[in-house]
């Protein structure tokens, strides 16, 4: 049975913008992956009234109320009262949360002893399952009432979020009795619409698995989800669609399940005991930073050289000053020679130069924002890929290192430099 969710944030601190409502997109996260739909969520200040109100719209919209904050020991911490008096419940002190606050606070020696105001936090709607807290000391709490599952969890998500994983996922999983297994394909080089139009028609046919795009800056990630009664069996209905959408995208799709596309370059890399340097201009030291956030690189990842003006990629890369007056920094024949020059300089099997204009304004040879040109060389051989990437200078430099990566992938895949619509 499917079931429909509706998140309750509680606190006035997420109202007046004084916090994120991280909780909110965890859980969103976390209800998508178990099948479970989210309709509505809603923030709601340390108020009883609107609380009861917001209770009252989400008992009509969802069969699975999950609230959280406002179980703290707090004058202000009043979801529990206000959730157990609209379903009609009474709170009842849980010996055995008690004597856990008492424990918690024994341990800790805090000076004045425990504030009695904490013993608040043992009280629990009756016929509840409790869900204890180790990761801080006010419970949550599960029961069923009028036809819905309300589930109180607390705010901090360091309290939250393992809560969450440990006894509500197993909990929810529990009452759909069904598997739910998705799995992500990472596209680039194809724009969000281009990728939607190929894959329309089969996508508004698929209804087990269902197919989601996402467009993430520069890529898009294809999301099937599958709902069986096993995880083999749910393995089963996603692998004939996954081929499919091969069929359909081809060398485009660039991983399955996994976190980033230079995850993939540099695992393929690793695969082929080649070492890696790169040479940044308008991406800034974006590459290094990037490659360098996967732990283990350093068997494969030389290093990297930012030469920003001129003179750095005469100086540092040995790029001649003719070629940068003839053709201009932001040129293929100098981000080519920049990715040669990083070769010899950091000794690499392979290297990646990038050279563009990220913005706001154009350079002064009037070469348009969000062009830039992304080279490799390798033993024996180079390519540059000109690429125009738009407006926006973050955007600008994180897809001109999504080329670098995909190149690099492209020429340890033996695949086409080229982007071609496939
Ligand atoms: P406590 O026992 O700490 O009082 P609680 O369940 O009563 O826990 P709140 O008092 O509502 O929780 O919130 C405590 C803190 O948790 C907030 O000050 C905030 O830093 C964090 N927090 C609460 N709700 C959220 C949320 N939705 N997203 C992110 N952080 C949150």
């Amino acid at each position: 049975m499917t079931h429909t969710a509706e998140i309750l944030c509680v606190g006035t601190e997420l109202l007046l913008g004084e916090i994120l409502n991280t909780n909110a997109q965890f859980l969103c996260q976390q209800l998508s992956a178990l099948g479970v739909n989210v309709y509505y969520q809603t923030v709601v200040g340390d108020n009883p009234g609107r609380l009861a109100r917001a209770v009252e719209l989400a008992r009509a919209r969802a069969d699975v109320i999950i609230t959280t904050g406002g179980l703290g020991p707090t004058c202000d911490d009043l979801t529990k009262q206000t959730l157990a008096r609209c379903f009609g419940k009474k709170l009842v002190r849980d010996a055995q949360s008690e004597r856990r606050i008492r424990d918690y606070f024994a341990s800790r020696l805090h000076s004045g002893g425990m504030p009695e105001n904490n013993l608040q936090q043992a009280m629990l709607p009756e016929d509840c399952v409790i869900l204890q807290n180790d990761w801080g000391t006010a419970p949550g709490c599960i029961f069923q009432a009028q036809g819905c599952h309300v589930i109180m969890l607390p705010g901090p998500p360091r309290e939250c979020c393992p809560m969450f994983l440990e006894r509500v996922a197993p909990y929810l999983r529990a009452l759909s009795g069904q598997t739910i297994l998705s799995r992500s394909l990472r596209v680039f080089g194809m724009g969000e619409s281009a990728v939607e139009e190929r894959l329309r028609r089969r996508m508004n046919a698929m209804e087990n698995p269902t197919l989601a795009p996402y467009a993430k800056t520069g890529e898009v990630e294809l999301r099937l989800t599958a709902r069986a009664e096993s995880p083999a069996a749910a393995r089963a209905l996603i692998a004939p669609a996954e081929e499919e959408l091969r069929a359909l995208l081809g060398d485009l799709i660039y991983g399955a399940d996994v976190d980033s596309i230079e995850q993939v370059a540099v695992a393929l890399l690793q695969d082929r005991g080649l070492t890696l340097g790169c040479a940044e201009s308008c991406t800034g030291g974006l590459i290094a930073k990037r490659v360098t956030d996967l732990p283990g690189v350093s068997s494969v990842f030389k290093g990297g050289l930012v030469t920003y003006c001129d003179q750095a990629k005469e100086s540092l890369l040995a790029v001649p000053r003719a070629l940068l007056d003839r053709h201009g920094a932001v040129s293929r024949e100098v981000a080519l020679a920049m990715a040669q020059g990083a070769r010899t300089a950091l000794g690499c099997d392979l290297a990646v130069a990038t050279t563009g204009v990220a913005g706001p304004d154009s350079d002064d040879r009037g070469n348009p924002v969000g062009l830039v040109y992304v080279a490799l060389a390798w033993d024996g051989g180079s390519f540059c890929r000109q690429t125009q990437l738009g407006l926006g200078r973050d955007r600008v430099r994180v897809c001109a290192a999504h080329h670098a990566f995909d190149l690099l992938r492209r020429h340890l895949q033996g695949l086409p430099l080229e982007l071609r619509p496939t």
